[in-house]
C-alpha cells in the first residue's frame, strides 16, 4: 500500500489482503510463546486495535457530519434569487422519491435475502454481539423525533433527533434571512472542516479495512463470505431495477414527449448524453466531485442555465436514491445476518432514517456507509456490524454514486418540463452546447483582458 496508489486501489488491495490474511489465520497452527498465543495477540491485539481505531474515527465524524451538512443542505436550497417554486418542487421530489427507492431495496433484500444460509455458528463467530433493546413503537418513534434536550441528542447520537434539529436550524436560518447569514457562513465553513477530517479518516480506511477484514475473516465460515458476495449482487440488482423501472417509468409518465416535435424522450438518449457524468461518478464515487461534469451534460441535455444551477447543486446533497437503495439492502442484510428481527415499526424507522440520512450525506466516497451507522443505530442493529461490509463498500459505492447523479437528471427533467425550462430541441440534437459555451467564455475572457478587464 504505497503512498502513490489511489484510495480505490488501496481499498481493493486492503480488501484482498485482509480476506487472505483472515483465511491464513484460520489455517496456521497456534504458536505459543511464554504462555501467550501469538495468534491471539495478533488478532485480538493488533488487528483489534487498528480496526477499532478506524471505527472510532467514523463514529467521531458521523454526528457532526450529518448535523452540519444537513444544515448547509437545507439552507442552500433557498438562495432567494434562484429558488422558490422550482427549488421547492425539486426538494419535494428528491425527498419523496427516496421512499420507493428504499422500499424496493428492502423488498429485494428481504426476498433475495443475501444472508440466507448463514448458520448460528458463523453468527456467533462474528465478533460483534447483537445488543438489541426492546424496539420502540411507532408512536414513540414519532414522538422521539423532537428532542427534549438537543445537546443530549447530539452527544448521544440520536439519529432522527439530530436530523430534526438540523432541519429546524436550517429552516430558521432561512426564515431569519440576512441577520442569520453569519450563522450560515459558519456552518458552510464548518462543513469544509468536517469534510477535511472525513477525508483524513478515509485515508486511514485501507488500514482499518484490512484489520477489520482480516479479523472478521479469521473467524467467518465460507457461507458468510458467500453472503457478502450475494449482498453486492443484490445491491447492484436493486440499483438496476430502480434505474430501469422507476426512472424509465417516471420519464415516460412525467416527461413523455417533446411538446414541440412530439418526439419521445427516452431513457437511452438521456443515458447517452449523461454518460460522461455517470462515468465520472462511477469512478470517483463522489457526486460532489462530479458536479462540474454533471452541469455540462445538463446543458447539452437542454436544461436552461438557471435550471442547471438549481437542480444539480441541490441534488448532490439532497437526492441520493442510489445511497438510499444501498442503505435499505444493507439494513435488511445486516439485521438478517445478525439474527435481528425487524418489526413493522423498525421498517418505518429505516425508511425515515435512511431518507433523512441521504439528505445529510455529503456527496463524497463512503458517506453513505457512514450514514448507514445512523440507520442501524435507529433500529438497534449494532453499529460495529458495518465492519462486515465496510471492506466491500467501494464496489457498491461506485454504482450507487452513478445512480445518485442519474436521478438528478431525471427529476430535473420532470420539474424542468413543467416549468418550461428544458429545451427539448437541444435534448435531441447532437450539438455540444457546453463545449461551445466554454469556448465563448474563454473568448470573452480573452477579449475582456485585452480590453483592460472591462
Ligand atoms: N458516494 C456517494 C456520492 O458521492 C455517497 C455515498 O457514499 O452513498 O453520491
Amino acid at each position: 500500500m504505497s503512498g502513490k496508489m489511489s484510495l480505490t486501489t488501496k481499498m481493493l488491495v486492503a480488501l484482498v489482503l485482509g480476506v487472505a490474511t483472515g483465511f491464513l489465520l484460520q489455517a496456521v497452527p497456534e504458536v505459543v510463546i511464554m504462555g501467550h498465543s501469538v495468534n491471539y495477540l495478533f488478532v485480538e491485539g493488533l488487528l483489534y486495535f487498528v480496526g477499532t481505531l478506524f471505527l472510532n474515527g467514523i463514529w467521531m465524524i458521523v454526528v457532526p457530519l450529518i448535523f452540519v451538512s444537513l444544515i448547509v443542505g437545507v439552507t442552500s436550497i433557498t438562495d432567494p434569487k434562484k429558488v422558490g417554486r422550482v427549488g421547492g418542487k425539486l426538494a419535494l421530489i428528491y425527498l419523496l422519491s427516496t421512499f420507493p427507492a428504499i422500499g424496493a431495496a428492502m423488498f429485494f433484500g428481504t426476498v433475495l435475502n443475501p444472508a440466507a444460509g448463514v448458520t448460528e455458528e458463523s453468527i456467533s463467530a462474528f465478533y460483534l454481539e447483537p445488543t438489541i433493546g426492546t424496539p420502540p413503537g411507532v408512536i414513540e418513534i414519532l414522538l422521539n423525533i423532537v428532542p427534549r434536550n438537543p445537546f443530549a441528542a447530539l452527544s448521544g447520537g440520536q439519529t432522527l433527533q439530530v436530523i430534526f434539529i438540523a432541519i429546524a436550524i436550517g429552516l430558521a436560518i432561512i426564515a431569519v434571512g440576512e441577520a442569520a447569514r453569519p450563522v450560515r457562513e459558519l456552518f458552510v465553513s464548518l462543513n469544509e472542516v468536517i469534510m477535511k477530517i472525513t477525508s483524513v479518516v478515509m485515508k486511514f480506511a485501507p488500514y482499518g479495512v484490512f484489520a477489520l477484514l482480516a479479523r472478521t475473516f479469521s473467524m467467518l465460515g465460507l457461507e458468510a463470505i458467500r453472503a457478502l458476495f450475494m449482498f453486492v449482487v443484490v445491491v447492484w440488482l436493486a440499483l438496476a431495477f430502480h434505474t430501469i423501472v422507476i426512472y424509465g417509468g417516471a420519464l415516460k409518465i412525467f416527461v413523455g414527449r417533446d411538446p414541440h416535435t412530439g418526439k419521445s424522450i427516452n431513457l437511452a438518449t438521456l443515458f447517452k448524453k449523461a454518460s460522461p457524468a455517470l462515468a465520472f461518478a462511477f469512478s470517483s464515487a463522489s457526486s460532489a466531485a462530479t458536479l462540474p461534469v454533471t452541469m455540462k451534460c445538463a446543458r447539452n441535455l437542454g436544461f436552461s442555465r438557471e435550471m442547471t444551477s438549481i437542480t444539480f447543486p441541490m441534488g448532490v446533497t439532497l437526492n441520493m436514491d442510489g445511497t438510499a437503495i444501498f442503505q435499505g439492502v444493507a439494513a435488511v442484510f445486516l439485521a438478517s445476518f445478525l439474527g435481528v428481527n425487524l418489526s413493522a415499526g423498525d421498517i418505518l424507522t429505516i425508511l425515515i432514517t435512511a431518507t433523512m440520512a441521504t439528505l445529510g450525506a455529503a456527496g463524497v466516497p463512503g458517506a453513505g456507509m457512514i450514514m448507514l451507522s445512523m440507520v442501524l443505530m435507529s433500529v438497534g442493529i449494532p453499529i460495529g456490524a458495518i465492519a462486515f461490509i465496510f471492506g466491500i463498500d467501494r464496489i457498491v459505492d461506485m454504482p450507487r454514486t452513478a445512480i445518485n447523479v442519474f436521478g438528478d437528471f431525471i427529476y430535473g427533467l420532470i420539474v424542468g418540463k413543467q416549468e418550461g425550462m428544458i429545451d427539448f430541441a437541444q435534448f435531441n440534437s447532437n450539438t455540444d452546447l457546453a463545449a461551445m459555451e466554454a469556448l465563448e467564455a474563454m473568448e470573452s475572457g480573452a477579449a475582456a483582458t485585452a480590453g483592460g478587464g472591462e
